[in-house]
């Protein structure tokens, strides 16, 4: 049976209880027979501040890196506003992202029946969607030099920020959008804007180099990245898989969660490059911070942080199955009428983090 190492930060605010209903899933899996997850626990954020006064200490940076995966609850909150931009909670998070070399952000957008009336959209237009917004994380704009605010001296200020794209970085997240959209629909659209950007002409031709040589049998579709956030409104069903680049994703893929209702729902991975053995580094977590005006009162909706593990057994451990299974569990959950507080409906129940933890379990065994 194969057997992976999983390292836990439950991190602060909600993120312990939220993982703690991880922890009951990761045992369903060890008992059930599909793989041996050995797990470990450490600090992340706040919590870490407090303890070693850095929000990720070395030590655990050491463990992160010899895992096979990594599972991240929320950092931070209002009580280390005050620690010196550093160490922020925040900071911990993105050492482990920078540390890691997670260049691939994989954000699904998927939204279950049961919950198309909390959308923003018409029930028709989101009712069985499923995109994965495929964002670069480690380049463009958010990383470019210069980027600096320069005073003029005559009451004037300069800011320059600057959007840079080599073509490796362009062909490896290329190949994660396609090497997906041949596991999903088969369809990947490439939103940049060629039409005004130099990087976005060599993203459009580098993505166009990459599908000739290597996915010519998926279906590739270029689309102005305007275009796109107009048509994740307008029709989001004619997406399957989209990929962009730093900025455009990080707008695109929070329009495109919008559509799918709470934040509590929303899984995140992060992978980098493979290895020698194919595998490669990875970060699950969940979209939504550490929410501590909910936080220690067992309310806050694990299914996102629950998502999310089920992102770690497709991506990280080659248990697509098993990952099924979940997001069925999940979906049958809500069919129940099952709602935490965050995504609560009228006659529906409205259950707690350790209720809706223990449904869904109930719902995994019932099905095996
Ligand atoms: P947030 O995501 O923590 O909360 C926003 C709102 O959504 C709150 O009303 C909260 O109660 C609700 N919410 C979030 N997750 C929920 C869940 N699982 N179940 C039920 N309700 C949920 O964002 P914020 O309030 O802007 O930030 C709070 C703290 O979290 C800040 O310190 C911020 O820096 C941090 N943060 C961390 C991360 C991360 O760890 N990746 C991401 C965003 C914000």
């Amino acid at each position: 049976m194969a057997s992976y190492k999983l390292l836990l930060l439950p991190g602060d605010g909600i993120g312990p209880e939220v993982m703690g209903e991880v922890t009951r899933l990761i045992d369903w899996v060890n008992t059930s027979g599909l793989a041996t997850i050995e797990t470990e626990t450490d600090l992340v954020g706040g919590c870490a501040y407090d303890a070693h006064g850095e929000s990720v200490s070395d030590a655990t940076m050491k463990i992160a890196l010899e895992a096979d995966a990594v599972m991240l609850g929320a950092v931070g909150g209002p009580k280390w506003d005050g620690v010196p931009y550093d160490k922020r909670p925040e900071a911990g998070l993105l050492r482990l992202r920078k540390d890691l070399e997670l260049f691939a952000n994989l954000r699904p957008a998927i939204c279950y029946p049961a919950l198309a009336d909390a959308s923003s959209l018409k029930r028709e237009l989101v009712d069985g969607l499923d995109i994965m917004i495929v964002r670069e994380l480690t380049g463009g704009v958010y990383f470019g030099e210069p980027k600096e605010i320069t005073d003029l001296g005559n009451g004037q200020k300069r800011a320059v920020d600057t959007q840079v794209y080599e073509t490796y970085e362009i062909v490896r997240i290329a190949a994660v959008a396609f090497e997906l959209a041949r596991k999903r629909g088969n369809l990947v659209h490439s939103a940049e804007k060629r039409n005004v950007m130099k990087t976005g002409v060599l993203w459009n031709e580098v993505v166009t180099q990459v599908h000739k040589d290597r996915y010519s049998d998926v279906k590739l579709e270029h689309i102005l990245a305007d275009n796109c956030a107009m048509q994740l409104v307008r029709a989001p069903k004619q997406f399957d898989v989209i990929v962009t680049d730093n900025l455009f994703g990080d707008v695109l893929s929070d329009e495109a969660a919008m559509a799918t209702g709470s934040l509590g729902m929303l899984p995140s991975a992060s992978l980098g490059a493979e290895d020698e053995r194919g595998r490669r580094k990875a970060l699950y977590e969940p979209v939504h911070g550490s929410a501590p005006d909910i936080a220690g009162k067992g309310a806050a909706n694990p299914i996102a942080t629950i998502a999310s593990f089920a992102m770690a057994l497709r991506y990280s451990f080659d248990l697509g199955e098993a990952a099924d299974r979940i997001e069925k569990a999940i979906a049958d959950v809500l069919d129940q009428g099952l709602r935490t507080g965050d995504i609560k409906q009228d006659g529906c129940k409205t259950v707690g983090t350790r209720e809706m933890g223990d449904a869904i379990i109930a719902s995994l065994k019932s099905a095996t």
